[in-house]
């Protein structure tokens, strides 16, 4: 039997990064003249900005402004890249897991976790995220997904958005594999 492989989210999973994200957005969309509360913002965070943007403002403000949003997120998070760190774990998960692991950006559709599945060999995988939008990706793309707790979204939530379980960070994960189809 083949190995489950495990498609890796990024940001929020391996990477410290959602919370510097929601503020680049915050700033970005306030140069742009639309102050909004982060709060908000980051419960975004995780979705591609292609989508990110108009489900926030609305699809009429997005095709008037959000190209010139995207680009200025880029430049508002380029300059607070310096402060952003590995999470916890990341490093010995990648190291352990480089036969089976599979690392990709995700968002709500389903076509960027079927390709990163077939990447890693189109065996039995599992999604492995922060946020309730890579739940939905998977579950859309017909994976379960283990979440954690790192990138500020709760359990209540990933679990309603379909995480068959959740734990507070990689470690806590590494250590309770047993208890997920990635043992
Ligand atoms: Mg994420």
């Amino acid at each position: 039997v083949a190995p489950v492989a495990a498609i890796l989210d990024v940001d929020g999973t391996l990477v410290d990064t959602n919370y510097h994200h929601a503020v680049a957005w915050y700033r970005a969309f306030r140069e742009h003249g639309l102050v909004l509360p982060v709060w908000r913002i980051h419960r975004h965070i995780g979705m591609g900005g292609d989508q990110l943007v108009a489900a926030l403002a609305g699809e009429e403000w997005d095709s008037e402004h959000g190209d010139a949003v995207r680009e200025a997120e880029g430049e508002r998070y380029g300059e607070l890249i310096g402060e952003v760190a590995p999470l916890e774990g990341a490093r010995e998960l990648a190291d352990d897991w480089t036969t089976s692991a599979d690392v990709e950006r995700t968002k709500p559709e389903p076509d960027l976790v079927s390709a990163a599945v077939e990447k890693a060999g189109g065996g039995e995988a599992v999604m492995v995220g922060d946020s309730t939008w890579d739940c939905e990706a998977a579950q859309r793309a017909g994976l379960e997904t283990v979440g954690v707790l790192t990138g500020g979204f709760s359990d209540r939530e990933l679990l309603q958005a379909g995480a068959a379980r959740v734990f507070g960070s990689l470690p806590e994960l590494l250590e309770r594999l047993g208890e997920t189809p990635l043992r």
